[in-house]
This record gives structure tokens, C-alpha cells and sequence, in this order.
């Protein structure tokens, strides 16, 4: 076992504090990865404030992390020492179930084993990206393309593809018309990726404080949903919306936005239920769905079609002792677009 730096919140609610966390000698079939840039999602926020409950604590968070690999298992063939990568939401699954087999790994049936907060296969607590290195096994690691800066690659791979893998599956691309609601980390991308689909690209955003970013980002209109004209004037607009939200909605309202045959697509993953009037659904056969992360083969995709079209996110950079100011301004829905840590203040 190697002892690493890392920042942990040491309970619930308890603010994050610098700290060590063993990470497992290089395997067969592992990397060490010298970790560069960890995002700040805001996942990371529900778990260290264990809104989603049954958190482990001490908790190192993070899962949008870039770095370079420093070390390689005797077994390992797809990368090399030096080698630029990423690791997002997960480290490892069951490999042989139908949905790994598809690379779906984010829906295994046996369960994916998440970057931090949960267990390994060794029943050993996962630690995330708050950190300086990591040890991850090469089929869960993944490579940023040269013409991405490292910093701006960390949050794709968690908010790049949680976007990426339902605008893709609902086909957003052009012709369509495609609303992104919340213009935080994940609505961000999702506006840049859904304009650089070439769909006609809508921002649901709470005010029209961000309206001059979501035009520089690729947006072609925004509203304000403070607004009660804004639910009038685009009532049956939409072919598809991502909501990225992360308190619970009007899904009732938002469903009446789309066209007949529309599909709202829930990525915001709120700690309390949503009520819903299913009249909402059955007037104009629409559908109300969801979408986790992405699978390995699929957030690779990603990387490479967002190194082609140029699609960084936005980043404010910052000092790892400056993680819990960075949080208290997440949930004020003021970050634009993403905290990224600069891992070597750790
Ligand atoms: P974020 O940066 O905080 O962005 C969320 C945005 O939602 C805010 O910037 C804000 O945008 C809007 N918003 C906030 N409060 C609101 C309210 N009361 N009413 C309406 N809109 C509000 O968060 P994020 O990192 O993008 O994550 C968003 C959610 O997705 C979280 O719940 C996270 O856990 C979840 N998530 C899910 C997956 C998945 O695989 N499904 C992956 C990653 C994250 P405006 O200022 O534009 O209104
Ligand atoms: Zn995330
Ligand atoms: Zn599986």
C-alpha cells in the first residue's frame, strides 16, 4: 500500500480537510496515474454532504480527473508511462453481465464500482480525485487527446459525457430542436456538444444572468424560467430536453414544452422525490426518462469528438484549499462553468 495526499471530508457535512488515503500497489493490470486536475461536480457535493445517504467516510470525492500515467502493471498493453488520461465515475464492474458486454458498463447488473464512496472487489473503501495519484486499471482509464489541455478535460469525463451519452442516443443533431435546463457544469457541455451536434440549441436558465455566456457557449435562444410567459411562449417547442438540475423541478411544466412524441431526458439526480401530473405525458405521447454517465467505449468517443470540434469546458482553476468555498458557490448556482483543482496544491 502507498499513502497519498488527498482532501477528504472526514463526516457528513464536515468540511473538507487535507489528508493521506492508501491506494493499492500497481497491479497486473493496473496504471498509477499522477493525477493533474480533479472537476468539481456537483454529485460531489450530495455524496460528501451524504444527500444521497449511506456514504463512506472519510470521503475523498471526485471523479472528473486528467492526468498522466507515472507506471504500468507488468499486464497492461493499452497505455504507457507518460500517456495523458482520464478516469471518471467508475473503476470497475462485473465485465460479463449483458451490459458490460455491450459497454454499458454504468449499468452493470452487478453494480459499477464508483471512483470513491463505494468498494472494490478487495471490500476496500474507493477513493476519488482529490488527490495525487490514483491506481485504476487500464480498461476503466481512458486517453485525452493531445489537443485538449488537461485542465479543461477533467470535467469531461464526468459532465462532458453525462450529456454526450443522451444527446447522442436521442439523436439531437440537426433539424432538432434540443432545450439544456441549467446552465451549471453538465448544462454547459451539453449546450457545446448539442450545438456542435448541429442541433438548434435552447438554455432553460433560472434568470438571464448567464444569457451572453450561453450564446458564446453555441446557444441559439435562452429564456429565463423565473418567467411564467417563457412555459406560454414555447409550450410543444421541443424534440428533446436535458435537465441537469439539481433540486427537484416542475417536471409537470417542463414536460409541456415538447412536441407530440418529445422526450424529456432527467440527468440531475435531486435528494428528495418529484411529483409529476402524468397528464403531462399521456396528452401529447411524450416521454419522461433518465441517463447516467456513459460507458467506457462511449466516453472515449466523447473525448475524441470533443478534441475534433475543439470542446473544452470552462474552468475557474483552483488551489485545493479553496474546495469549500468552491462548493458553498455550486450551490449557489454561481460557477461558471466548472471548479477544477489544481492537484498539485494538494
Ligand atoms: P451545477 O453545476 O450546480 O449545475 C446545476 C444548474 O442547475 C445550476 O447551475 C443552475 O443553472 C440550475 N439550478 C440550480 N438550482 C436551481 C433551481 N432551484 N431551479 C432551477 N434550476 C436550478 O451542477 P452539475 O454538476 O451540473 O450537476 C447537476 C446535477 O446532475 C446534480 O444533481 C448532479 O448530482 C447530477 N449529475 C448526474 C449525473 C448522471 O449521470 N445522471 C452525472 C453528473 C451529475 P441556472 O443558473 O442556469 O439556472
Ligand atoms: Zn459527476
Ligand atoms: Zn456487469
Amino acid at each position: 500500500m502507498n499513502t497519498v495526499a488527498a482532501y477528504a471530508a472526514p463526516a457528513a457535512n464536515a468540511p473538507l480537510e487535507r489528508t493521506t488515503v492508501p491506494r493499492r500497489p500497481v497491479g497486473e493490470h493496473d496504471v498509477l496515474i499522477e493525477i493533474k486536475y480533479a472537476g468539481i461536480c456537483h454529485s460531489d457535493i450530495h455524496q460528501a454532504r451524504d444527500g444521497w445517504g449511506e456514504g463512506i467516510f472519510p470521503m475523498v470525492p471526485g471523479h472528473e480527473i486528467a492526468g498522466v500515467v507515472t507506471e504500468t502493471g507488468p499486464g497492461v498493453t493499452r497505455f504507457a508511462v507518460g500517456d495523458r488520461v482520464g478516469v471518471g465515475c467508475f473503476v470497475d464492474s462485473c465485465r460479463t453481465c449483458s451490459f458490460c458486454r455491450q459497454g454499458l458498463e454504468q449499468y452493470c447488473t452487478e453494480g459499477m464500482t464508483p471512483t470513491y464512496n463505494g468498494r472494490g472487489k478487495d471490500g476496500e473503501p474507493t477513493y476519488g480525485g482529490y488527490s495525487t495519484h490514483i491506481v485504476v486499471d487500464e480498461n476503466y482509464t481512458v486517453r485525452i487527446p493531445d489537443s485538449l489541455p488537461l485542465d479543461v478535460a477533467a470535467p469531461l469525463l464526468c459532465a462532458g459525457i453525462t450529456l454526450y451519452s443522451p444527446l447522442v442516443h436521442w439523436k439531437a443533431g440537426p433539424g432538432k430542436k434540443v432545450a439544456i435546463v441549467g446552465l451549471g457544469g453538465l448544462g454547459h457541455m451539453g449546450v457545446k456538444i448539442a450545438h456542435a451536434l448541429g442541433a438548434e440549441v435552447t438554455v432553460l436558465s433560472q434568470t438571464l444572468r448567464k444569457q451572453t455566456d450561453g450564446f458564446t457557449l453555441g446557444a441559439d435562444h435562452f429564456h429565463a424560467t423565473s418567467d411564467p410567459e417563457t412555459f406560454e411562449k414555447l409550450a410543444g417547442t421541443f424534440d428533446l430536453i436535458v435537465s441537469t438540475v439539481a433540486v427537484p423541478l416542475d417536471f409537470s411544466a417542463y414536460l409541456g414544452l415538447l412536441k407530440t412524441d418529445g422526450t424529456l431526458v432527467n440527468v440531475g439526480a435531486p435528494e428528495e422525490p418529484v411529483s409529476l401530473n402524468l397528464f403531462s405525458l399521456i396528452n401529447a405521447r411524450r416521454t419522461l426518462a433518465g441517463s447516467m454517465i456513459g460507458g467506457i467505449a462511449e466516453t472515449q468517443e466523447m473525448l475524441d469528438f470533443c478534441a475534433e470540434h475543439g470542446l473544452g469546458s470552462e474552468i475557474e482553476l483552483i488551489r485545493a484549499d479553496q474546495v469549500n468555498e468552491a462548493y458553498e458557490r455550486v450551490l449557489k448556482s454561481d460557477v461558471r462553468y466548472r471548479f477544477v483543482i489544481d492537484a498539485s496544491t494538494i
